[in-house]
């Protein structure tokens, strides 16, 4: 399906709405929530598990972040925090099944190589001796040049980390100074070097689009700048402009200088071209990957997923996940940790595994889940196909939803017939505005979530 851009549509269509990394969003988390079912879930499956340790730390804001972070130059506020991932990681194989392997790990944050060669060992004993993580498992981290170096890199090695996820952004340099984040080309370089070096299998690089004094000239240059560092993967992100939930925000409106939506679109439409004419693959919303690469592959036999991390490949697995703000995910159940670091402590020091709100889908919430999901990741519906996976005849229980979309069809962003749905090239951009019509939850929510486009 070739990407087309039809500007009044996108300008027609646009509004705010979910990312789906999972449905229903996490808007819907309650803290009066029965916590029984993770705890079943997770301790009574016995399929593969995936872990997620969130690590807050960075030395310094980048001031269109919009992560769970902890600012600091301090060390050691490592090492407390690694004897209460330590606590945690306890409490939950207490209530999980020991023997589930783990074929998935993943470390996000923050800035997980914040941390030094002796923590990540420490972390590495935490990974270990209480899960059985697999021969084969992929073991990935998000890096910052920035803070890491070939010795915190070769202690991921050995603690079997195996892939990366490097924060790029931009290579423009009066934009790296607007948005406190100084990178250069040179610094990337040597990275990606050591990490090649060191033997990490696959690499992926985080762009994103819309930041002050970001220009297409920039974002040419910047593509050319990640395209020699020869990636597996890229992840493009639009800048989602959220002061009212992030302060730090507010700097960058002084400097006047953020792009306006028909600019920002143009950028995505240079990303696409030129990436997809360096040879890769546009997956899903918004990632590249080069075309033998699994995530292509899944894109192809339709069996892509899609999770808290973005888009993924292989079977769904329960997800535990540790650390302040992480969100634990079985099949009906979805659980978040506490965001802030003293409930986060009190919790563990308690005995307590720290969950702070959550949310238990019903039966007719995972059905809609699997749509919205199938068209994230497949941008068709084939009614036969997904009524077998929901249970249900789709084309009859969601007629009204069907019937809703004929004014999108009308406009050429899909087409129905009696077998099924199909995202058109002028529909894929939309996407998410497409799988909003399966949403049930969206009128309670919709102005909290981003721009579609
Ligand atoms: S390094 Fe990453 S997580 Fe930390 S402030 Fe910058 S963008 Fe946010």
């Amino acid at each position: 399906m070739k990407t087309e851009f039809d500007l009044e549509l996108i300008q027609k269509y646009n509004r705010s709405g979910p990312r789906y990394t999972s449905y229903p969003t996490a808007l819907q988390f309650s803290e009066a929530v029965d916590k029984a079912p993770i705890f079943d879930a997770l301790g009574q499956a016995e399929g593969p598990l995936s872990l997620y340790f969130h690590i807050p730390f960075c030395q310094k804001l980048c001031w269109f972040c919009a992560c769970n972070t902890i600012i600091t130059t301090k060390q050691e506020s490592a090492d407390a925090y690694l004897d209460l991932l330590d606590k945690e990681a306890a409490l939950w194989i207490q209530r999980t099944n020991r023997k589930r392997p783990v074929s998935q790990v993943h470390l996000g944050g923050g800035s997980p190589s914040f941390l030094s060669p002796e923590q990540i060992y420490k972390l590495g004993s935490i990974l270990h001796s209480y899960f059985s993580v697999t021969k084969d498992a992929e073991c990935g981290i998000e890096l910052d040049p920035r803070s890491s170096t070939e010795a915190k890199a070769a202690a991921l090695r050995d603690i079997g980390f195996n892939r990366v996820s490097i924060g790029i952004q931009e290579s423009n340099t009066k934009v790296q100074k607007a948005i406190n984040r100084i990178q250069p080309q040179e610094l990337n370089q040597e990275t990606v070097s050591y990490l090649r070096r060191l033997g990490f299998t696959s690499i992926n690089v985080d762009l994103v689009y819309g930041l002050p004094y970001q220009t297409q000239e920039s974002i040419r240059q910047t593509i050319v700048d990640v395209i020699s560092l020869n990636p597996d993967r890229i992840a493009t992100f639009n800048y989602a402009h959220v002061p009212w939930m992030k302060p730090a925000q507010k700097l960058l409106e002084r400097t006047n200088a953020l792009p306006e939506a028909t600019e920002k679109l143009e950028m995505f439409r240079i990303i696409i071209e030129e990436f997809t004419a360096a040879g890769y693959v546009f997956i899903g919303m918004d990632h590249f990957a080069k075309p033998d690469d699994p995530l292509s592959v899944a894109l192809k036999n339709k069996t892509l997923r899609r999770n808290f991390q973005g888009y993924s490949t292989g079977a769904r697995t329960d997800i535990l996940a540790m650390g302040i703000s992480s969100i634990s995910q079985s099949e009906n159940a979805y659980f978040q940790n506490f965001k802030e670091m003293p409930e986060y402590r009190s919790k563990l020091e308690s005995g307590q595994v720290p969950l702070a709100k959550g949310y238990v889908l019903t039966e007719e919430d995972q059905r809609r889940r699997e749509i919205i999901m199938r068209l994230m990741c497949d941008f068709e519906l084939d009614y036969e196909v997904v009524s077998k996976r929901i249970g249900v005849e789709m084309s009859n229980a969601y007629a009204t939803e069907l019937k809703s979309l004929e004014s999108m069809q009308a406009d050429g962003l899909l087409v129905m017939d009696s077998n099924g749905l199909w995202v058109t090239g002028k529909g894929r951009l939309l996407i998410r505005n497409i799988a909003m019509h399966f949403d049930a939850y969206l009128k309670f929510s919709e102005q909290r979530h981003s721009k579609t486009i």
